[in-house]
């Protein structure tokens, strides 16, 4: 299945609605990164990521 990736928040999902932010998700994202420990992060703070998970890096 092709996953989708969180306009608002770049989470990727496989659902067509973002669970965070309710937001319409898109199946037009590029590259991911993997966060484990939000708080530990630098990519997650410059990305503003809260929460772990995988996140797109750029999403249309
Ligand atoms: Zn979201």
């Amino acid at each position: 299945m092709k996953e989708r990736a969180c306009k608002e928040c770049g989470r990727i999902t496989e659902l067509d609605v973002c669970v965070v932010c309710k937001t319409p998700t898109s199946s037009d994202w590029m590259g991911y990164v993997s966060v484990i420990d939000a708080e530990k992060s630098e990519i997650a703070k410059k990305l503003n990521i809260a929460a772990k998970g995988r996140y797109a890096l750029r999403v249309r």
